[in-house]
């Protein structure tokens, strides 16, 4: 995606934050702890936000999730987002809190009516709301819609509550439209992108397992923001909450829309291969799991494409027969590495690039 072709929305603030009319796509998660825990959850944010996670989403079940808010909040920068379900007097609490964003499902808030008390506390403290549909929870009355797509049916539950955020006024709104169908998800937001400009968070819901999961996110949010659609992102994995960033990181990286920390480029190995390839990419991958510059390192097995690959990569080794391997820094080849130290030659030598870089 080209800055030209990125869909022109609504630019919204969420606790600081801009999202929408040009700024960068933020990445998202969601904490998988008790948010009562005020402790694991608060250490779980950090991680996330070591990772790369731009906004957190906590669960707000009850009330004892509902006071762990402000606690929750006093201890975290980034923007952090509640989400509820069934009450508007939930929301309308976490707001209250410290809560910077709401995210509430149209389909079981119980109308419009309850929205637009949400709407205006949103509007009288400054905060945002999410309207996040959902496949799976959608109004009563559009769900029964026979011969209605599911995209549609998505979009006019959206639009429905798009407008009433109109009518108050309420400027700070974005839009989700998930189901766990990734065509249906695509369609929905396209069908939304061509009638409303109101920023959209993207993601596929209840997407699967770490490996399931974010193939279906890279194909479902990789059309999207192919397609210039997509202001914040969320990839939900059933696994480790920091996979889900890694993922979101990926993604936003293979379309060169931004990119963030090491990306490694490691051959698939073939007969030719004499060298453990992804052993050393992996454990390599570990060692510099917290470096933030952008840096393409590539690890490749033999000296056919290896030369060349890690010679175009900002480092890269090309191993060899003997379990050593020639290293690359910014297109020169610079040494031999010698098998016993290669991994930990290879790690310094990223490390230090990274310091030049950050
Ligand atoms: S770089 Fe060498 S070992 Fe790796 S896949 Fe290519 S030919 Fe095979």
């Amino acid at each position: 995606m080209t800055k030209s072709n990125r869909r022109k929305t609504k630019q919204i603030v969420v606790g600081g934050l801009p999202v929408g009319g040009g700024a960068p796509v933020a990445v998202q998660s969601m904490t998988k702890t008790k948010t009562e825990d005020v402790k694991s959850t608060v250490a779980q944010i950090r991680l996330l936000e070591g990772a790369g996670c731009e906004l957190v989403r906590v669960a707000v079940p009850h009330k004892k999730a509902l006071r762990a808010i402000a606690a929750i909040k006093e201890q975290i920068t980034i923007p952090l987002i509640a989400d509820i379900h069934f009450s508007s007097a939930f929301a309308i609490g976490a707001l209250e809190n410290g809560a910077d964003c709401v995210r509430i499902n149209p389909g079981n808030l119980g109308g419009i009516e309850e929205f637009d008390n949400v709407a205006s506390k949103a509007i009288s403290l400054g905060k945002a709301i999410r309207i996040g549909v959902n496949s799976g929870s959608l109004e009563e009355d559009i769900a029964r819609k026979e011969n209605m797509p599911q995209s549609d049916k998505f979009v006019e539950s959206a639009l429905r509550y798009v407008e009433a955020a109109d009518r108050l006024g309420l400027k700070n709104v974005k839009v989700s439209l998930k189901g766990f169908d990734v065509t249906a998800t695509i369609e929905a937001y396209r069908k939304f992108a061509l009638v409303n400009d109101t920023p959209l968070h993207i993601g596929i819901t209840e997407a699967g397992d770490e490996f399931s999961g974010a193939i279906r996110s890279a194909v479902g949010l990789g059309i999207l923001l192919g397609e210039g659609i997509g202001d914040t992102m969320r990839v939900s994995l059933t696994a480790q909450p920091e996979k889900e960033i890694e993922a979101a990181w990926e993604i936003l990286r293979s379309l060169a829309i931004r990119r963030r920390g090491i990306e490694i480029v490691s051959c698939p190995t073939c007969g030719r291969c004499e060298a453990d390839v992804r052993g050393i990419a992996s454990r390599l991958k570990q060692e510099v799991r917290t470096v933030r510059a952008p840096l393409r390192i590539a690890v490749m097995g033999c000296e056919v494409n290896g030369p060349g690959e890690a010679a175009s990569a900002d480092a890269g080794v090309a191993l060899d027969r003997k379990g050593g391997g020639s290293l690359f820094i910014k297109g020169e080849k610079v040494r031999k590495l010698a098998p016993d130290n290669l991994l930990d030659e290879l790690c310094a030598a990223v490390l230090k690039l990274a310091k030049h870089v950050e």
